[in-house]
């Protein structure tokens, strides 16, 4: 079960076990070396263990899961993205040569990368960019996406991302270069694409203090005048470059993950979505079931599989819930059309105690309701479809499944659903419906 999460405690509770983690192993460490002989995998160590307590205590207390996803956007997004980070990066450096030196603060970085290149390189090379990123993006943004809208979340993001840098000389940088890298997940929700931004960062800073032997920026030495013509010339290139950026991003298909294991259901809905949008079985997620469905109406029982699978994976869904209301039993089997016989009931019990309970009964006025959740971003939308009919006498014909054979819809010309095919079914189907209003509903969004 999922554990409700918002803006502070999505931060706090990893910054807070990060921080805990990096103290207790800071201790242990001065209790066997002096500041001057910690061995690089001990550096390596105290860096790299945190960040994967903090991942995993995440995880654990929210009950939130990963997915398995190496997805990278089309290579002229890829490549627009990466080209784009180039004049962002030179507004950092701009902006970080008005600061202070750096003086002493951050002179146990600069003997790291100079004592132990090796291990330096392995630590803020390598897996900076993975760890940081798993944690910043690929879970506390991931899942601030499902609860505030996108440039809230990827703010909180970048706050926490700068706020982890501790200094104010990376914490700026991390604050600038966290809002690119969270506007490109939130874009592209992939996560290997943040992670190559941050391995350039991090590998053309670590060159440069290499060579350098120096944290403090270049640019410090260029007189402030041109340092602040260059500071408006990459700004004015980001300007132009992002707002092309961002109409090709809006493109990007965007997946959706059905909370249902049933195959047909998928195959339906894969056929009439339209361009620009992919759905996947939530066994893509690794997720089996089952799905709770506790709800008193159609409309809770769809919202709540849409939602569980959405809150549990942080990804977008859609669920459906179908309900077959009769008049003269006041709207039952309703919610419990699939259970209507009990708990291991099946379609030819359902039907037989349909019948039964209609045996002296002339009202034989039924609907069959159809409601589509979409759980979107943070945002959920339900979607309607009904088919009026009535409860025939005795069942007739052999297609469909579930009450089909006993169900004659009023658009049609007396056949019960099962005597119907499926294309005929399709045309006025409470599920057709339904689903007609989605796909409407996405494709206005897609053409907008
Ligand atoms: P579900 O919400 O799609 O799982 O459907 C609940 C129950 O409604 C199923 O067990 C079926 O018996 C019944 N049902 C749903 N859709 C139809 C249909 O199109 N024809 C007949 N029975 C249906």
């Amino acid at each position: 079960m999922t554990r409700d999460y918002n803006a502070l405690t999505l931060v706090l509770v990893p910054l807070g076990a990060l921080l805990a983690t990096a103290l207790l192993l800071q201790a242990a460490v001065s209790l066997f070396y002096t500041p001057d002989s910690v061995p690089g995998f001990v550096m390596a160590l105290v860096y790299a263990l945190p960040l994967t307590v903090a991942i995993w205590w995440t995880l654990r207390r929210f009950g939130i899961r990963l997915y398995p996803d190496f997805s990278l956007p089309p290579p002229k997004v890829f490549w627009g993205i990466v080209v784009l980070y180039i004049p962002l990066m030179w507004i950092v450096e701009i902006i970080s040569s008005f600061l202070p030196p750096t003086g002493k603060s951050l002179e146990a970085v600069l003997n790291f990368i100079t004592d132990h290149p090796g291990w330096s390189f392995l630590t803020i090379v390598i897996l900076a960019p993975l760890l940081e990123e798993l944690l910043f993006r690929r879970i506390i943004l991931h899942f601030l996406l499902k609860k505030y809208p996108p440039a809230r979340a990827v703010v909180i993001s970048a706050l926490a991302f700068a706020f982890f840098h501790f200094n104010i000389w990376q914490g700026i940088g991390a604050l600038i270069l966290g809002l690119y890298l969270g506007y490109v997940y939130w874009r592209t929700r992939s996560y290997w694409m943040t992670v190559f931004l941050h391995f350039i960062t991090n590998a053309t800073g670590f060159w440069s203090i290499y060579i350098h032997q120096s944290l403090d920026s270049t640019a410090s030495q260029v007189p402030w005048e041109a340092r602040l013509a260059a500071l408006t010339l990459s700004a004015a290139l980001f300007y132009w470059g992002i707002r092309r950026l961002d109409r090709l991003m809006a493109r990007l298909p965007r997946t959706y993950y059905l909370a249902s294991g049933n195959p047909h259901k998928i195959r339906e809905l894969k056929a009439l979505i339209p361009e620009g949008y992919r759905i996947r079985p939530m066994t893509d997620l690794g997720f089996e079931g089952p799905l709770p469905e506790t709800g008193r109406t159609l409309e809770e029982n769809s919202r709540q599989k849409a939602l569980y699978l959405a809150r549990l994976y942080g990804v977008d869904t859609l669920a459906d819930d179908t309900g077959l209301e009769t008049e003269a039993l006041d709207g039952k089997p309703g919610v419990h059309t699939a259970r209507f016989a009990g708990p291991d009931a099946d379609d030819a019990k359902n039907r037989a105690l349909l019948l039964e309970k209609l045996k002296e009964v002339d009202n034989r006025r039924a609907r069959f309701r159809t409601v589509i959740t979409l759980s979107e971003g943070h945002r959920v939308y339900q979607f309607e479809g009904k088919a009026e009919g009535h409860i025939a006498r005795v069942p007739a014909g052999e297609g469909g499944f579930g009450y089909d054979p006993l169900f004659v819809p009023d658009e049609g010309d007396g056949r019960t659903y099962a005597e119907m095919t499926e294309e005929e079914k399709n045309r006025t189907s409470h599920r057709a419906k339904a689903v007609r209003q989605l796909v409407e509903f996405l494709r206005r969004r897609f053409s907008a």
